[in-house]
């Protein structure tokens, strides 16, 4: 008597998404996230899932802000070299090495 069959249920053709084990009518677990062997693949999957979800929705947003800041910064830290140098001029106007650059600063900045 194949009483071992018997108990594991009959094969439904499936594989269980965490474990890879055959699903039977003994043991299938349903989800939303598919099928799987037993409770504790399911909830196995579920956390992976979510996890990777998190990831994924934290990792997008912060890398882009943190790019756009250090783009920001650059940008700010040059607009305040540049009009730095533009007021350096403007009141010191007879330093002859400044007066060139300045003048070049100016122009490119429409002052
Ligand atoms: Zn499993």
């Amino acid at each position: 008597m194949a009483g071992s069959g018997n108990r594991m249920g009959i094969d439904m053709g499936m594989r269980c998404k965490q474990c890879n084990q055959p699903i039977t009518s003994g043991n299938i677990t349903e989800s939303a996230f598919g099928v799987f062997c037993s409770e504790g693949c399911k909830d196995k999957y579920e956390t992976f899932v979510q996890r990777a979800q998190q990831l994924e929705s934290m990792r997008r947003p912060f890398s882009l802000s943190r790019t756009l800041k250090t783009f920001i910064g650059k940008v700010i830290v040059i607009l305040i070299l540049l009009i730095a140098l533009g007021v350096l001029g403007t009141v010191m106007p007879d330093i002859p090495i400044l007066s060139d650059i300045v003048r070049t600063v100016r122009e490119a900045l429409g002052i």
